[in-house]
C-alpha cells in the first residue's frame, strides 16, 4: 500500500521552554486552576467541564479600564453579552463597572433580568425588533442606529413617545483593515454617515448622541482604532459645526486581540498581541488629532469583548480512546467536540495534559467526540504519550465559545467557576 504523505510542519518551542523572547511563563502541566487542582474539578463535576477564572476576569477588566482612564477622563466599558452571556460572567463585569452590550431583543432582556437599568444598555445589531425598541426608547437604552430602515422605525417609535429621543449611529471606515467590514452601519467615505446625521437633523424626530465604529475583531493593529478614533471625531465636529448636535460620546466598539495564537501565527499570542495600553494610546491619540482646541473631548465608550473573557475560560477534556491517523500518527478521541469549541476554527490553544505523563511531547492528532468527520479539535498538538482517562484542558477558551456553543447529539456540560476566594461554584448546570 502507498504510504501517504504526511507534509513537515514547524511548531513553536513547548511553552516553559526558552525561546527568543526569553523564558515562558506557563508550566507545561495543567494540573490546576486557580490553585484547585483539575482533577478534584473532574471528579466533583464530571468532564468535560468550563472553567472560568474569577480572579482572571477582574484582573483583566482593571487592566483594561486602568490603560484608558490614566489616559482619558471620561471611559466607560460595556460588556458585549454575545462574547459570553453566562449570568456570573456578566455579573462580575458589572461589579467592576461596566453597563451592558446587547445585539438582540433576547439579549436585552437579559440584561434587564440581570438589573442593568436600560439607561446603561448600549443596543448594537442589524435587526433589532420594533417591540425591542419600543422598549429600549422607553428605558433610554443608547440605541446604536444599524440602517437607514432602522433609522426610520426610531423616528416612527420616537413620534410615538412625543419627545426627541438620544440615538447614536454605527459607521464603518477604511481603518487600513481588509476587508472592511462593511456589513454594519454607515459607510464614512461615501458621505453615507453624514447623510444620516443630516437625516436625524431633518427629521427632527431624534438628537444626534453618539457615534460608533466596530473596526472588527481580533484585530492585531493597534493603528486601525487611531484611523477609526480620528474619522469618528472628525464626524462629531462636522454633526456639531452643521446641525449643531453635540456628540457626548465615542464608542469605539470592541476587537481587541486576546492572548489567543491564530492558526497561521508562528509565535505564541502572548507575545504578539498588542497590549491595552497600546489600543489606548492610539484611540486616545486619535481622538485629540481630530479635537478642536477647546473643545471638550467626548465620553469614551468600549465594547471590548474577547480580550476581556478569553484567557479566564478553560476547558477540561478527558481522553476516551487512542488511535492513530492513516499517516501512523498518533491520535485521541477526547469527551468534547467542535461544538463545544467553535473558536478551534482559527485559534491554536494551549493543549496542556492535566497530569504529569512521562516521554517526550509528539504530534497528536486531536479528534472530538461527534460523530463528523470535520470534528477535529487540533490536527497537530505536542503532547506526551496519554492514555485512557487521561485529562487535558484547552485554554484560553472564555469567549465565545459558550454562546455558539450547539446542543448537536450530545448534552453540553456543566460550567463552574473558580472563585477569587478559593472556592468552586457552579454557574451553569449540565443538560439534561
Ligand atoms: C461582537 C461585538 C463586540 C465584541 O467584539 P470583540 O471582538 O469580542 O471584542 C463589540 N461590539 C459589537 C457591536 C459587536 O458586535
Amino acid at each position: 500500500m502507498k504510504k501517504t504523505y504526511v507534509s513537515p510542519t514547524i511548531e513553536r518551542n513547548v511553552i516553559g521552554l526558552m525561546n527568543k523572547h526569553g523564558h515562558g511563563a506557563t508550566s507545561p502541566v495543567c494540573d490546576r486552576i486557580d490553585g484547585v487542582r483539575t482533577a478534584d474539578l473532574l471528579k466533583e463535576h464530571g468532564s468535560p467541564l468550563f472553567v472560568y477564572s474569577e480572579t482572571a476576569l477582574r484582573e483583566k477588566y482593571r487592566a483594561a479600564h486602568r490603560a484608558f482612564s490614566k489616559r482619558y477622563a471620561s471611559v466607560q466599558f460595556a460588556w458585549s453579552y454575545k462574547t459570553n452571556y453566562l449570568r456570573a460572567i456578566c455579573q462580575v463585569f458589572h461589579q467592576e463597572g461596566s453597563i451592558a452590550e446587547v445585539v438582540s431583543d433576547f439579549e436585552y432582556d437579559k440584561a434587564r433580568n440581570l438589573g442593568v437599568p436600560g439607561s446603561q444598555i448600549v443596543y448594537n445589531g442589524p435587526y433589532k425588533t420594533r417591540e425591542s425598541l419600543v422598549r429600549a426608547v422607553a428605558e433610554g437604552a443608547k440605541i446604536q442606529i444599524d440602517n437607514l430602515d432602522e433609522l426610520l422605525l426610531v423616528e416612527d417609535i420616537a413620534r410615538g413617545a412625543g419627545r426627541k429621543v438620544d440615538v447614536a449611529i454605527r459607521v464603518f471606515a477604511d481603518c487600513g483593515i481588509q476587508p472592511v467590514w462593511s456589513k454594519f452601519g454607515f459607510q464614512y467615505e461615501t458621505f453615507d454617515a453624514y447623510r444620516a446625521i443630516k437625516r436625524i437633523h431633518s427629521g427632527g424626530k431624534l438628537n444626534l448622541a453618539g457615534l460608533h465604529m466596530h473596526v472588527g475583531t481580533f484585530i492585531l493593529e493597534p493603528n486601525a482604532y487611531r484611523v477609526a478614533a480620528a474619522k469618528l471625531m472628525f464626524l462629531a465636529e462636522v454633526a456639531r459645526k452643521e446641525f449643531g448636535f453635540e456628540v457626548e460620546y465615542l464608542n469605539l466598539g470592541g476587537g481587541f486581540a486576546s492572548c489567543n495564537t491564530l492558526h497561521n501565527q508562528y509565535l505564541p499570542g502572548e507575545q504578539t498581541t498588542p497590549t491595552f495600553d497600546q489600543y489606548a494610546e492610539a484611540i486616545v491619540d486619535g481622538i485629540h488629532s481630530e479635537l478642536p482646541s477647546g473643545q471638550i473631548p467626548p465620553k469614551l465608550l468600549l465594547e471590548t469583548g474577547r480580550a476581556l473573557v478569553d484567557e479566564a475560560g478553560y476547558l477540561i477534556t478527558t481522553v476516551r480512546a487512542m488511535k492513530r491517523t492513516a499517516a501512523g500518527q498518533p491520535a485521541i478521541v477526547v469527551d468534547a467536540g467542535v461544538n463545544l469549541l467553535y473558536t478551534a476554527n482559527w485559534y491554536k490553544f494551549n493543549i496542556r495534559p492535566a497530569q504529569p505523563n512521562p516521554g517526550p511531547p509528539v504530534q497528536t492528532m486531536i479528534y472530538g467526540c461527534l460523530c463528523m468527520n470535520i470534528d477535529v479539535l487540533r490536527e497537530q498538538a505536542a503532547l506526551p504519550a496519554l492514555g485512557v482517562d487521561d485529562a487535558i484542558v484547552f485554554h484560553p477558551v472564555g469567549a465565545y465559545n459558550q454562546t455558539q456553543s450547539m446542543q448537536f447529539i450530545t448534552y453540553r456540560p456543566r460550567s463552574v467557576m473558580v472563585c477569587s476566594n478559593g472556592t468552586v461554584e457552579v454557574i451553569r448546570e449540565r443538560e439534561d
